[in-house]
């Protein structure tokens, strides 16, 4: 990318999340969590909404005093315990892959990724298996306080109509959106947009007449008669993922 294009996309990133923060606010942190329970986290968040994943976070959490008790203990226990997120065949095979691979390496806490840069940590993580992009750039921005903005559709989705990224899939976008991402505004540009995604810029009929972005916006269909539902739908599950490894109503003890 030319020195001017990449100065441009800079600013329009910073126009855009200027004009989010304006519409939302400044996303709550609620500290660092620890790597691996957001791992955790993230994997049960796939194909589901927040809420769902939120419980099925904390029904795991809650059955084991420590991480490693899921190596000794069955898929079909593990399954049965994630099965509000759906996916739970797929999940359950993931978490016990990464548990056992972790415990070989003796790094359950993660803490080989931390000496690493964002490239490297995240091809450290996606080399295990039912880890994407996704997944290890969430562990990098909320558990490691990282400036990089995960992709998943919502942001996706928005990026690409507003003309901040031209890409086909969330990882090409991902790669393209974090090269040379403005510093220090990677968690609120990510959250905001979720927001925006889920509550406006919908997959179809955007309601492009309440839109916060409607003048910085390349889209070339926009929807100026859109409305919204007025649905608020702020809850983030990987910003409720306790500093402290504890879910926010649940007294884990790990
Ligand atoms: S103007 Fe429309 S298409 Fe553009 S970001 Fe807003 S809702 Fe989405």
């Amino acid at each position: 990318m030319q020195q001017s294009e990449t100065l441009m996309k800079s600013k329009k990133i910073k126009r855009v999340n200027a004009l989010l923060v304006k519409k939302f606010g400044i996303p709550k942190r609620n500290g660092l969590p620890n790597p691996l329970d957001l791992l955790i986290a993230t994997i049960l968040s796939q194909n589901t909404n927040d809420n769902n994943s939120y419980k099925a976070f904390q029904n795991l959490k809650s059955c084991y005093k420590s991480w490693d008790e899921l190596l000794d203990e069955k898929r079909s226990a593990i399954k049965s315990r994630i099965r509000i997120a759906g996916l739970a065949e797929q999940k359950s095979a993931a978490i016990k892959n990464l548990i056992t691979e972790l415990h070989k390496k003796n790094d359950l806490g993660l803490l080989s990724i931390k000496q690493l840069e964002n490239e490297q940590a995240i091809e450290q993580l996606t080399a295990h298996k039912g880890i994407g992009v996704k997944t290890a750039s969430c562990v990098l921005l909320f558990a490691l306080d990282r400036n990089v903005c995960p992709v998943d559709t919502h942001v996706h989705r928005t990026t690409n109509r507003i003309g901040i990224a031209k890409e086909k899939t969330p990882d090409k976008t991902f790669f393209a959106l974090n090269q040379n991402f403005p510093e220090g505004i990677a968690h609120s540009f990510h959250t905001n947009l979720i927001r925006l995604g889920r509550e406006i810029c919908k997959p179809t009929k955007p309601s492009c007449g309440i839109c916060p972005l409607l003048k910085v916006c390349d889209f070339q269909d926009k929807n100026l008669n859109g409305k919204t539902t007025g649905e608020k739908r702020e809850f983030m599950l990987l910003d409720n993922v306790d500093v402290k490894g504890e879910t926010s109503n649940v007294k884990g003890q790990m």
